[in-house]
């Protein structure tokens, strides 16, 4: 058996729990793909002692720190595929290789799915978020919009005007009730229920489809999550529904997932994740895969 743990994901959570494996002296493999979630940002926030950094060279620091064990390897490549065998697994990667390990750790995120207007994917993670804490304070208190795409953006636009006066464009997506029409007003939020349309122009112009325009400095969007590798669901693992979309189901200490063997940590594995949640979660995963190790068969 040639790893001790193939880690699919080598970003925030997979870099993470592949340093507590490093310092057991624990052979590991990482595989990544390159295709972090929060690419699309310039800044990262709110990850405590690295407020305000590029997310890559956040990655990229770990990554240099990390290399530093020899019993680390790294490849730049996707894992494609991921069997049981009698013995641990098998990993396949789009680049042709095949790698044994004992154990395997998903950290492979999610993929956002937004909504298909026109002008908003181009303006993800620069005029466009999803996570208030992460980019709400950069608007300085200027207008915001929220854009509903189920009914838990009602939350969202409660949410939002501690960040700046704040309008909700329900898309006939969402039909507030008295009440929480009520808790809106109440909050200073304005509701617009007229269609979006358009996104153009710099921070940003939001445009109607009755031909009005409504300023904002950024607009907040709650999209689908989807795992962003299939590998879960090839290897059988159990997934739970949550508010956004589906997450690797895993034992809430250990990390490991429904399949004996197979263990999941960061967004994949969670309801809502974050930089700092991610890394924590790696840290749990890391131990749980190096314990699992030690005190179970295999
Ligand atoms: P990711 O960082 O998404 O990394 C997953 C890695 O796995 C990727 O490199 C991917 O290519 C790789 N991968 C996937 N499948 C495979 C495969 N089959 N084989 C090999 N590799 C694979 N959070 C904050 O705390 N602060 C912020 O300011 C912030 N800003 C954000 C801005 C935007 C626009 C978005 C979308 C998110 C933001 N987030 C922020 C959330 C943050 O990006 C995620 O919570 C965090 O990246 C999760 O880390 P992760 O390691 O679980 O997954
Ligand atoms: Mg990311």
């Amino acid at each position: 058996m040639h790893y001790d743990v193939i880690i699919a994901g080598g970003s925030y959570a997979g870099l993470s729990a592949a340093l507590q494996l490093a310092r057991a002296r624990r052979k590991v493999l990482v595989i990544d793909a390159g295709q972090r979630r929060n690419r699309f940002a310039a800044s990262s926030h709110g990850f405590l002692g690295q407020d305000g950094r590029s997310p890559g060279d956040i990655v990229e620091d770990a990554r240099r720190q990390l290399m530093v064990y020899p019993t680390v390897q790294w490849l730049s490549d996707t894992a494609i595929d991921a069997r049981q065998e009698a013995e641990g697994f098998t990993v396949e990667t789009a680049g042709g290789q095949r790698h044994r390990t004992r154990r395997v750790l998903l950290a492979t995120g999610v993929i956002d799915d937004l909504p298909p207007i026109e002008g908003l994917a181009e303006r993800w993670g620069k005029s466009v978020f999803h996570c208030p804490y992460c980019h709400g304070y950069e608007l300085e208190q200027g207008p915001i919009g929220v854009l509903a795409t189920s009914p838990m953006s009602l939350h969202h636009a409660q949410m939002l005007p501690d960040w700046g006066p704040t309008t909700f464009f329900t898309q006939g997506v969402f039909e507030p009730d008295a009440e929480q029409r009520a808790s809106l007003v109440q909050r200073g939020v304005t509701l617009e229920p007229e269609r979006v349309v358009r996104i153009e122009g710099e921070r940003a112009n939001v445009v109607l489809a009755d031909g009005r325009g409504v300023r904002i400095d950024g607009l907040f969007v709650l999209p689908r999550t989807r795992a962003a590798s299939q590998l879960a669901v090839s290897l059988g693992c159990a997934f739970e529904e949550g508010p956004l979309g589906a997450f690797i189901q895993t034992d809430a200490m250990t990390r490991e997932t429904r399949v004996a063997g197979v263990f999941a940590c960061g967004d994949a594995a969670m309801p809502f994740g974050s930089v700092a949640l991610a890394v924590g979660d790696g840290v749990r995963a890391g131990s749980g895969v190096h314990r699992s190790l030690i005190f179970a068969q295999a």
